[in-house]
């Protein structure tokens, strides 16, 4: 999905849930472009669904997923999708190759 859709989605969930006070975090994992670009899309279309998140504040955050290494099979965690192996310096296998996201109100 595209950081629109996502934003849409969570836009959804978010007035579904009642809430339209305080903070949202936004967890995003995954994804093969880069990050910056995908906070900023994902924010404008979340700000211009609901309007009334202005106030709130919204946090976006990174996770780092497990990664399997392609080279020599080492298992690390990072956040980067161009991640390589810190044993051999290989890149990983594919992760999730879209952007999915949790959220949490607090
Ligand atoms: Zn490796």
């Amino acid at each position: 999905m595209t950081p629109e859709e996502l934003a849409r989605e969570l836009a959804r969930a978010i007035a579904d849930s009642g809430t339209s006070e305080g903070r949202i975090r936004v967890f995003v994992r995954g994804g093969t472009g880069d990050r910056g670009d995908f906070d900023a899309a994902f924010l404008d279309a979340l700000l211009a669904e609901m309007p009334s998140l202005q106030g709130a504040r919204v946090e976006i955050l990174h996770p780092a997923v497990l990664r399997v290494c392609s080279g020599c099979g080492h298992f690390f965690e990072s956040a980067e999708h161009d991640a390589t192996c810190p044993e051999c310096g290989e890149t990983p296998f594919p992760a999730w190759l879209e952007e999915r996201i949790a959220y949490e109100l607090c």
